[in-house]
């Protein structure tokens, strides 16, 4: 059985070898090759080199380095299909969604290739006598990125492209369950030109990453992943004096108010709801229709679209929706369906119900559409995150009983409304307490080049990420005054300099 190791100093990289687990297919329910779960040798290693690479590269000019991303960008756009396969076979996605994921990452990496412009300081002649100021941004060191299973392309790319195009050195901890992805962005970024030790990967789980956390080399972390995590990441390193940006989980809402579109509204919530399969941290895992009426009308347009929804392998490219990533989460999923039933939930639309009768994947990790009504805010399914195919509706009166539900959630990523009233849209997008907001935009992911995050136990940290955010997470900024002998010389100062 191949294992899938690590990328050390521009090789493939086996460490120790000591511990390692096996990779599913989630379609079929089989392994046929295992991950190195990498040990704080392994770590220590790769931060050496990504140490020792540093130097160099923060002083390469920054257009040297964007013409290396660029090289890699054009590899990027010749292989991503090969790219996408590899993600659905580990992650389980359709095709095009994990075309979709590899192409949102390609995107931060045409805006990391503007470095040379965004990384140009600020100058000011004779802020004194004789005295010139410039602010410049340099480069931090090493920084480590650890990434969650559901975009194993997308979210490393968040983070390593700007990066590097400031001028750090990089090391990636990939999900445990789908690794393969890592890899293929450390061998084109070399074949692409990039020197050696600039960017690793290093595989594994709580080993590596704590390995991570206490290496004193390590001067900053992006994390994504769950909230827990994130929490543990951000406090960690931070008590390690290091930079930390902790993306969590997430509930995202989508009011529907009576005067949408609800044709616009039923198929987007599809998308949102029901896209990868619900594991997105910007699905809509709740509807919140605003009055009865609103409510029956979307439920009448939903059903027989969750009915036609064709669930199924990748490899069948007709599948809208594939199975979840592992057994363990599947059986998690199907938890939260039964609780929710338990605790008073109508179950509209029962994806339990649902069984993969294709040939070769009875065995995989699917679970159908399911849709519940009647959720309220005591309920664990409304509570928590199912990242799964469950859209749970919470029917409200009023847009301020739809809003004070939002506001009472401990997360907040993204959320949306479906509304005709520009004032009403207005109003939401300046007061809703969240990260991302859309109006008639189920999921409304910044571009690359805005910022990407949420608010409340969605984030740790201060910084959003890639765009101009990412730009100030991965530099800090020196301030150099300047005075020549031509310029004023005086007798020594005791007091604060002033203008006088
Ligand atoms: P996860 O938190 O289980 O794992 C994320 C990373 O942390 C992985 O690399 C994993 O190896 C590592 N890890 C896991 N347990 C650890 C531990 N005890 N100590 C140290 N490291 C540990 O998350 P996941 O299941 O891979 O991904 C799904 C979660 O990610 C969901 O909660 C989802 O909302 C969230 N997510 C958030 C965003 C966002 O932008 N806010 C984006 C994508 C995913």
């Amino acid at each position: 059985m191949p294992t899938i190791a690590h990328f050390i100093n521009g090789a493939a990289y086996a460490g120790a070898k000591s511990r390692s687990q096996p990779v599913f297919n989630p379609a079929t329910g089989t392994s046929e090759k295992s991950v190195a779960l990498g040990s704080a040798d392994d770590v220590n290693t790769a931060v050496s080199a990504a140490k020792a690479a540093w130097p160099a590269w923060s002083k390469t000019p920054a257009l040297r380095r964007a013409r290396i991303l660029d090289r890699f960008k054009n590899i990027l756009w010749e292989r991503m299909g090969e790219m996408a396969e590899v993600i659905s076979s580990e992650h389980g996605k359709t095709y095009d969604d994990a075309l979709g994921e590899v192409t949102r990452g390609l995107e931060v990496v045409e805006f990391a290739i503007g470095a040379p412009s965004f990384m140009k300081g600020e100058f000011s002649e004779n802020v004194g006598t004789g005295v010139d100021s410039q602010m410049i941004r340099q480069s931090l060191g090493v920084c480590a990125g650890i990434t969650p299973f559901n975009f194993p392309a997308m979210v490393p790319m968040w983070m390593w492209p700007v990066s590097l195009a400031t001028g750090n050195t990089f090391i990636l901890k990939p999900s445990e369950r789908d690794p393969s992805a890592s890899l293929m962005m450390a061998e084109w970024l070399t074949e692409a030109g990039l020197p050696d030790g600039v960017f690793n990967v290093v595989q594994g789980d709580k080993a590596a990453v704590d390995a991570l956390l206490a290496n004193p080399d390590v001067k900053a972390i992006s994390f994504v992943g769950s909230t827990p995590i994130a929490q543990y990441i951000h406090q960690a390193g931070t008590a390690n004096g290091k930079r930390v940006q902790a993306l969590g989980g997430a509930k995202n809402h989508m009011i529907i108010m009576p005067d949408a579109d609800l044709d616009m509204a039923a198929s987007a919530l599809m998308g949102a709801g029901f896209g990868s399969a619900g594991e997105r941290c910007m699905a809509i895992s709740v509807a919140v229709p605003v009055t009865d009426v609103v409510a029956d009308a979307l439920i009448k347009k939903l059903i027989p679209q969750i009915n036609a929804l064709k669930i199924g392998p990748a490899s069948d490219r007709r599948s809208d929706m594939g199975p979840l990533v592992t057994e363990q989460h599947l059986n998690k999923v199907r938890g939260y369906i039964d609780s929710g039933e338990a605790q008073g939930a109508k179950v509209l639309v029962d994806g339990r119900a649902f069984k993969q009768d294709k040939q070769g994947y009875e065995n995989g990790y699917f679970i159908g559409a399911t849709l519940l009504d009647n959720v309220t805010e005591d309920m664990t399914c409304y509570k928590e995150e199912i990242f799964g195919p469950v859209v749970s509706i919470v029917r409200k009166n009023s847009y301020q009983d739809a809003v004070d539900l939002i506001h009472g959630h401990e997360y907040a990523n993204g959320t949306a409304i479906f509304t005709r009233d520009g004032d009403v849209a207005r109003r939401f997008s300046q007061d809703i307490e969240v990260g991302m907001v859309g109006i008639n935009v189920p999921i409304p992911v910044p571009m690359a080049f805005h910022s990407f995050g949420g608010w409340k136990s969605s984030i740790f940290g201060d910084h959003h990420m890639h765009g101009m955010e990412g730009v100030r997470f991965y530099t800090r900024i020196k301030t150099t005054t300047t005075r020549w002998p031509s310029g004023q010389s005086q007798a020594p100062e005791f007091v604060m300099p002033t203008l006088g």
